[in-house]
Parts: structure tokens; C-alpha cells; sequence
């Protein structure tokens, strides 16, 4: 059964359930009750589920909604979810004139917390992955986790909206 259907979080909808990579999960694997290495080697595991997961950003926007603070949600524990709010702050926060010099060649450090909003921004613009690699003196998989950081620190803004906790946004 879906761990998410166990116990007080039965909001993911049963339509959905099928797509679910978690189906047919054990529940402790998403709300682990042990501490230390066993409780890392549970979130791993669960995280490798997500990962793969048809309906991850859905149930990530689903977590962020319900406000949960406990469980495993979208491939992100509480501690994470916390911390991508940050990331979705910084979404709009990132300095037009640093987009002004990597745009005219210039070799700008970026901060690797700063690295999604940069990267979100540069791709808007129609640069590749690569191009941006090259532009930030970054391996293309770093490129890739700060896309991916970014679109779900995106899903965290959408969702904090339709729950009607519009985040504060600073250009
Ligand atoms: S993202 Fe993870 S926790 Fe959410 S439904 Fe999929 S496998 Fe389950």
C-alpha cells in the first residue's frame, strides 16, 4: 500500500496512487523511526523510489501544500523541503548584472546556493546546459542537480501559491 495512505497524510489521490513508485512500499522506509546509519540507509532507500517516481514534483507540491513537516515527500525530507524554500527565495534574487557579465564572457564566481537561480535564468535565455557549464567553469552534472534543484524550488513556490502562502519575493 502506499506509505503515504497509512497513516494521517491521505491526501495524494487514489487515481494517482497507480503511478506511484511507492505502491507497494513499506510505509517505515518514508517515516522512519530510527536514528543514525539505519535511518540514512531508509531515506536513501526511499529516495531512490522517488527519484524514479511518475508523480514525484506532484506529491513534492502535494507535501508543501499540506504543510508536512515529517516523511520522506517527493525524494525530500522535512530538513530538505526546509531548505528548499530558501532556494526558492533565491529563485528571484539573482543579481541582473551577474547575468549582464556571463553574458558578455565574463568568468563571474557563483556561489553554488546562487548556482539553480543562475542556471533557471540562463536556460530561459536559451542557453544550453553546456554553455552554461563552460560560463560557470562547472562540470555539466552540476548543471543538471542546480536545473533540477531549481524547478523543484519552482513546484515549491507554485504550491506555497495555491495554498495561499504567496512567498514574499525580493528582486
Ligand atoms: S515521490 Fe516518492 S513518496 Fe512520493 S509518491 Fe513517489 S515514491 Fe512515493
Amino acid at each position: 500500500m502506499n506509505p503515504h495512505l497509512t497513516g494521517d497524510t491521505r491526501h495524494i489521490p487514489h487515481n494517482e496512487t497507480a503511478r506511484a513508485a511507492c505502491t507497494d512500499a513499506d510505509p517505515a522506509l518514508f517515516f522512519p523511526s530510527v536514528q543514525g546509519s539505519a535511518y540514512n540507509e531508509l531515506v536513501e532507500n526511499a529516495k531512490t523510489l522517488c527519484a524514479d517516481c511518475a508523480i514525484r514534483r506532484e506529491c513534492l507540491a502535494r507535501a508543501i501544500r499540506h504543510s508536512e513537516t515529517e516523511g520522506i515527500w517527493g525524494g525530500f525530507t522535512g530538513r530538505e523541503r526546509r531548505s528548499l524554500r530558501d532556494h526558492a527565495h533565491r529563485l528571484h534574487m539573482v543579481s541582473p548584472q551577474l547575468i549582464t557579465d556571463l553574458r558578455a564572457g565574463l568568468r563571474v564566481p557563483v556561489p553554488a546556493k546562487e548556482r539553480p537561480g543562475v542556471v533557471s535564468r540562463l536556460l530561459g535565455l536559451g542557453w544550453s546546459e553546456n554553455q552554461i557549464a563552460e560560463a560557470l567553469g562547472v562540470a555539466p552534472f552540476a548543471v543538471q542537480i542546480a536545473r533540477r534543484l531549481a524547478e523543484d524550488a519552482a513546484a515549491y513556490r507554485a504550491a506555497e501559491q495555491q495554498a495561499g502562502r504567496p512567498l514574499a519575493l525580493t528582486a
